[in-house]
């Protein structure tokens, strides 16, 4: 067992109740203040831990990390040095905020230089992604998918039970979470028969996702196996999605989506190791026909995360919207950096891969507008008596994700973001 992972381990600084950060998770994150500039952060409780001056006072040494890994705007300096160095620095941190330890706690001035409350501190975009690929590898969702654009009884593609499909997205208009979102413009067809127009998109929607994001691959050429694959995720964060479905429908047809996907895609501001998920390691779903054979693995490859998607319309309280889970995924991380891979593209360390709209077996778990009101047939009702279809102008969407076993729950916070009118 990973030592941080231990469920005993109590922190000195308290830690609410049902807090998604007790001392077993430890995500990293990057913070800025009015006065200070960013710097490299983790978090328990409410409090926000200053890995900069936690260096710079001398608690972190004998790690094989330089000063600039924790001063810097972005974790890929720390991300740099891979999965062993990163899982010391977590077993570190864990140590010196365990009950039991003194070493920092006794120690009044550097404890004051190095806590923030949480309300003190700013979120920063915590990796500057190099490439960004989203996948699609949930069955119900690409089930959904095909039987409402195409035929019911062939929903799913003839390749989709082979490959962990794929696309090339965009990594300059992936967000943070907080920040706000113009309805994207485009080419959109109201009336099929009829030639198609320019207008603000009608049919915005989330998609429901979570996201990895990577150390290092291997040099161009080269292929990352599954039993491998763990050594080369860092860890992972909600993701949002965002996708203009009348856009996507018009464009899709040859090359896959384009600007129905890459006008904004938002991401939480914690990083969580995939060390801290490591005891809400589950089975994958049973995969037939059985894979070919770089896509076969051994061991618990797939995540317990209970993941919730809830409008927040202008004005008004919100609705919970969707109950998924991360387990639900047919395709595993592993799986995804193989197939990646296997061609011999080079992966990066701070590329992004999104899993793909995450919809569970029951339509209150379905990971997307477009699913959860059936194509704008079964409008969902809203806690405020409205009615929604997609998403309106001012509606904020969030979303969480936490797991759950031993008596600890790890969580990633939320990501969240309001659309505003088209520009
Ligand atoms: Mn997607």
């Amino acid at each position: 067992m990973i030592k941080a992972n231990n469920p005993e381990l109590k922190s000195w600084i308290l830690v609410p109740e049902n807090s998604d950060f007790p001392i077993q998770n430890l995500p990293f994150g990057v913070v800025k203040t009015a006065d200070l500039t960013p710097f490299v952060a983790t978090r328990i409780g409410d409090k926000v831990i200053d890995l900069r001056n936690l260096f710079q006072f001398g608690y972190l040494n004998n790690l094989g990390f330089v000063l600039a890994d924790f001063d810097n705007e972005f974790l890929n300096s720390l991300m740099k040095h891979g999965k062993v160095v990163t899982r010391n620095l977590r077993n570190r941190l864990s140590e010196l905020f365990d009950s039991n330890c003194s070493e920092l706690k006794q120690n009044d001035v550097h404890v004051h230089e190095v806590l923030f409350d949480i309300n003190e501190v700013e979120m920063c975009m915590p990796v500057q992604i190099g490439d960004y690929t989203d996948f699609y590898s949930s069955k119900e969702h690409a089930t959904n998918v095909g039987m409402m654009f195409r035929d019911p009884a062939n929903a799913l593609l003839p390749n989709w039970l082979w490959i962990p499909v794929g696309y090339h997205g965009r990594a300059s208009s992936v967000i943070l979470s907080g920040q706000n979102i113009h309805r994207p413009k485009g080419q959109i067809k109201p009336v099929p028969t009829e030639d198609p127009i320019y207008a603000p998109s009608r049919q915005v929607d989330f998609e429901l996702e979570m996201a990895f994001v990577t150390y290092d691959g291997k040099p161009l050429g080269d292929s990352i196996k599954t039993a491998e694959a763990e050594d080369y995720i860092f860890g992972m964060c909600l993701f949002n999605d965002w996708s203009a479905r009348d856009i996507q429908a018009w464009e899709y047809v040859p090359l896959g989506p384009f600007l129905a996907k890459n006008f904004a895609s938002s991401i939480s501001s914690w990083i969580v190791t995939l060390d801290a998920l490591e005891p809400y390691a589950v089975e994958t779903t049973k995969q037939e026909p059985k894979v070919l054979s770089y896509l076969e693995f051994e061991g618990k490859k797939s995540y317990d995360i209970h993941l919730q998607v809830a409008i927040e319309p202008e004005n008004s309280n919100e609705t919970v919207i969707c109950n998924s889970n991360f387990k639900y995924m047919y395709w595993n991380m592993a799986q995804q950096l193989a197939h990646h891979t296997v061609n011999g593209c080079n992966v990066r360390c701070g590329d992004l891969m999104g899993s793909g709209t995450i919809s569970g077996p029951t339509e209150d778990s379905y990971g997307s507008m477009l699913e959860l009101a059936w194509k704008g047939t079964k409008p969902l009702k809203m806690n405020d008596g409205s009615e929604r279809k997609f998403i309106l102008d001012g509606d904020t969407v969030i979303m969480r994700g936490h797991s759950e076993a031993n008596g600890v729950r790890i969580g990633f916070g939320e990501v969240k973001a309001k659309i505003l009118p088209a520009k």
